[in-house]
C-alpha cells in the first residue's frame, strides 16, 4: 500500500513540476536594456523603465501583455560600458533595448564617426529622456581654468564603449588636439573617475551626464569644478553647427556645491533605442508603461524632472521610430 502510495506521490509530482515548468517557460519572456556605470543616470534610467514595466504589467494585466495572453514580459537593467556599448550588444541581438547617447545614435544609424563601416541601419530610436550636457571637471590643485589648460595634465578620457569617451575624442578633433597633448591619458569607467580625481591620481575627466547627479556632486565636495566649454568660430563649425544630436547646453549654478556660476556647455540626449528585429508588441508595451506612467517615471530621478512627452518623441531621435512606439503614440494621440 506504501509503494502504491508513494508511486502515486511521485507520479503527481513529476504532473504538477512538469505542467508548472512548461506554463513558466511559456509565459514569461525576459529582456535587457543595456545601460551605464552603478553610479550614473543611464542606469537609474534602464531600471526605471523596467519599474514602469513591471508595474504597468501588474496592474493592468497581471503580468501579461494585452496583445497576447501567453506572455509576461520581465526586464533587466544591468550596468555596462555605456552608450556604444549598448548599441553593439543591440546590434549583437544581445540586448534589445540600451540608452545611449544622441550623437552615438545618429552615428551609429548613419555609419560615420566611431561606426564608420559598421553602419548599424537596424537600430530604432523609443524615445529621448534627460539632456546630458558634456562636462570637463578638474580638481582644485591642477587649477585648470578651460580646455586648454588641459594641457600637460593628467585626463581621463573614459573606457572604450561608453559615449562620453566617444564625445571626448569628437571634441578633441574639434580643438585639434590629440592624446599627446595631454601629459597622459586614462580610461577609467565613469564610476572609478570620481575617486581617482578626488585622490589626485588624475587631473580631470570629460563626462556627459544628466544633472544632478550624485557622483558628480561627490567631486564637487572635494573641490572639484566643472569648467565652461567654450567653441571658438571654427571649433563650432566642427563640431555642433548642424549637428542636430548636439545643442548648447548650461548646468546651472548652484546644481552642485560650491558651484557659484552656470557652466556653459555643449550637450547631447540621453535616447532609448532598440533594434528593428525586436517585436512591435515589447516595444509597444515598453513604450507605453513609460507614457502611461509618466508622473510615476519623471520621479525616478531629479534629472527626469523637466521631461515633457512632446519632447521626449521628438528631440535627438535620428533613427526611424520603432513602429511599435510609433503605434503607441498614435494611440495617445501625442502624433
Ligand atoms: N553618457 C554616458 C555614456 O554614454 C553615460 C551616462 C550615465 O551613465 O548616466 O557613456
Amino acid at each position: 500500500m506504501r509503494k502504491i502510495i508513494s508511486r502515486i506521490s511521485a507520479i503527481f509530482l513529476l504532473v504538477v513540476s512538469t505542467l508548472s515548468f512548461t506554463t513558466i517557460a511559456k509565459s514569461a519572456e525576459f529582456f535587457t536594456i543595456g545601460t551605464g556605470g552603478p553610479t550614473g543616470v543611464y542606469f537609474q534610467t534602464g531600471n526605471a523603465i523596467c519599474k514602469m514595466l513591471h508595474k504597468y504589467a501588474t496592474s493592468s494585466e497581471h503580468g501579461r501583455s494585452k496583445a497576447n495572453s501567453d506572455k509576461a514580459y520581465r526586464c533587466t537593467a544591468p550596468s555596462t560600458g555605456g552608450s556604444n556599448y549598448n548599441i553593439g550588444q543591440i546590434k549583437e541581438g544581445e540586448f534589445q533595448f540600451g540608452v545611449a547617447q544622441s550623437d552615438w545614435q545618429y552615428h551609429a544609424y548613419n555609419g560615420s564617426s566611431k561606426w564608420e563601416g559598421k553602419q548599424y541601419s537596424n537600430l530604432r530610436a523609443v524615445f529621448s529622456v534627460h539632456n546630458e550636457p558634456f562636462q570637463i571637471w578638474a580638481r582644485k590643485k591642477a587649477k585648470v581654468k578651460d580646455f586648454a589648460g588641459l594641457e600637460g595634465k593628467v585626463v581621463n578620457i573614459g573606457n572604450p564603449g561608453s559615449g562620453q569617451r566617444g564625445t571626448m575624442e569628437e571634441l578633441m578633433k574639434a580643438k585639434g588636439v590629440s592624446n599627446s597633448f595631454f601629459k597622459s591619458v586614462t580610461e577609467l569607467t565613469s564610476s572609478e573617475q570620481v575617486k581617482a580625481l578626488c585622490d589626485g591620481k588624475i587631473d580631470a575627466f570629460g563626462y556627459s551626464v544628466g544633472f544632478p547627479n550624485g557622483a558628480m556632486e561627490q567631486a564637487a565636495t572635494c573641490g572639484a569644478k566643472a569648467l565652461p566649454i567654450n567653441l571658438t568660430g571654427s571649433e563650432v563649425q566642427g563640431l555642433i553647427s548642424g549637428a542636430d544630436y548636439y545643442a548648447q547646453a548650461i548646468i546651472p549654478k548652484g546644481t552642485y556645491t560650491g558651484q557659484k556660476k552656470d557652466v556653459t556647455t555643449f550637450g547631447v540626449k540621453a535616447t532609448v533605442v532598440t533594434s528593428a528585429d525586436v517585436s512591435e508588441e515589447l516595444v509597444y508595451l515598453v513604450t507605453k508603461a513609460v507614457f502611461e506612467n509618466f508622473d510615476d517615471f519623471r520621479k525616478q530621478h531629479p534629472a527626469f524632472a523637466p521631461l515633457k512627452k512632446e519632447n521626449m518623441i521628438a528631440d535627438g531621435l535620428s533613427a526611424p521610430l520603432h513602429p511599435g512606439a510609433l503605434k503607441y503614440y498614435k494611440e495617445a494621440g501625442l502624433m
